[in-house]
């Protein structure tokens, strides 16, 4: 399950599903640290219409999206390794899968 919002350190990280967004940035997420904001796309554009991701993608960006802005919390510029925010990501996420 993605939430709408959660909180970090005293601030409020808001995620939100643009479409359009994540199109014209050619991407399928974004966390953007000056607006604490996380960016998530649930459909993508092709020739004739938008067409729905599955929802474990959303999911698996909505994970990389969060290990990207709990690292920029660290104060550590770790945040931008892409690399470690997507296995940071993988294993937020698969906690998030198996925990009972
Ligand atoms: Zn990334």
């Amino acid at each position: 399950m993605i939430p709408s919002k959660f909180k970090i350190l005293g601030h409020e990280i808001e995620v939100v599903i643009d479409n359009q967004y994540c199109h014209d940035h050619e991407c399928q997420g974004r966390f953007l640290e000056w607006d604490n904001k996380i960016i998530l796309a649930d459909r993508y554009k092709t020739v004739r219409s938008w067409r729905k991701y599955k929802q474990s993608i959303v999911e698996h960006t909505f994970y990389h999206e969060l290990a990207h802005c709990l690292l920029y919390y660290t104060g550590n510029k770790i945040w931008l390794n892409e690399q470690l925010v997507d296995t940071v990501g993988g294993l937020l996420h698969q906690y998030n899968l198996t925990k009972e």
